[in-house]
């Protein structure tokens, strides 16, 4: 067993399900101490920590909105009292609600936005508060393809994860100096609950390598930006879609 208050702390937000679970879990199964941030689903992020315990990793979950500003500094204060820091931060938390922007309601333009942008902010601005002071730290915020390429019935959704790339290469470029680095995976179609209703096979033909992704494809890139091997990677894109943009 690691001893625990030497493991580096990663924090991942929506780790009930999908990708931020097979984040949660590839990050713990390499040596972090993961806390899996969930939403409403807590016997969803209880199986991500069995995951992550099956897998020899440890970790805790906690519940927050990552729109409530206040709910999140709370957790983030709570987190940090019993950890020494958080080392890593995955802003993976995300909704779609799609329709097309002439019917679309403006509660589904603002809770899109609010999840993705509010939800950014409210988390990554007390977090790299405590990277700055100890001079250290890897943020990855995931995007998506739509924020490349646009989509029909997400502009919501393609302006929130477009949104989160220029917020994210404007911070990368803030905090270099400080030794953190500021990233964004931008997935393509991937695997989980939020596609399941999507009509995947009609979306096979737009992806040239003819299948969907998997979370864990998505989860080894976010691993790769977090470690060592990326020292001199900050402010980037990258893509994990199969060849679609
Ligand atoms: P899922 O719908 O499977 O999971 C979403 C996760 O986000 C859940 O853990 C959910 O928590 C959490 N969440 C939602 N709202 C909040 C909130 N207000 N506060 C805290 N947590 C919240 O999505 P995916 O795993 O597919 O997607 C993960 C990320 O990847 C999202 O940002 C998504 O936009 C992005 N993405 C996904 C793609 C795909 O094809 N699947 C493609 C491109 C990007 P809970 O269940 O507890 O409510």
């Amino acid at each position: 067993m690691p001893d625990r208050s030497k493991q580096n702390t990663a924090l991942v937000t929506g780790a009930s399900r999908g990708i931020g679970r097979a984040i949660a879990v590839r990050l713990a199964s390499e040596g972090y101490y993961v806390i899996a941030n969930y939403h409403s689903h807590r016997e969803e992020a209880e199986n991500s920590l069995k995951q992550i315990r099956k897998n020899g990793g440890s970790g805790e979950i906690c519940q927050f909105d990552v729109r409530d500003a206040e709910a999140v500094q709370k957790a983030i204060e709570k987190i940090t009292k019993t950890r020494s820091s958080i080392d890593i931060l995955i802003n993976n938390a995300g909704i779609t609600d799609d329709q097309i922007l002439v019917m679309m309601a403006a509660e589904k333009w603002n809770s899109v936005i609010d999840t993705t942008l509010r939800g950014f902010y409210n988390t990554t601005k007390p977090v790299v508060q405590g990277m700055m002071v100890k001079k250290a730290g890897v943020i990855v915020s995931i995007s998506s393809v739509a924020a490349i390429t646009g989509n029909k019935g997400q502009s919501n959704y393609a302006a929130a994860k477009a949104g989160l790339i220029g917020a994210s290469k404007s911070l990368a470029q803030e905090v270099a100096k400080r030794g953190i680095r500021v990233n964004v995976v931008a997935p393509g179609l991937i695997d989980t609950e939020m596609v399941a209703s999507a009509p995947v096979d009609a979306f096979k033909s737009m992806i040239p390598m003819g299948r969907i992704g998997q979370p864990e494809e998505v989860a080894s890139v976010v691993s790769f930006l977090c470690s060592e091997d990326a020292s001199y990677i900050t402010g980037q894109v990258i893509g994990v879609n199969g060849g679609m943009a």
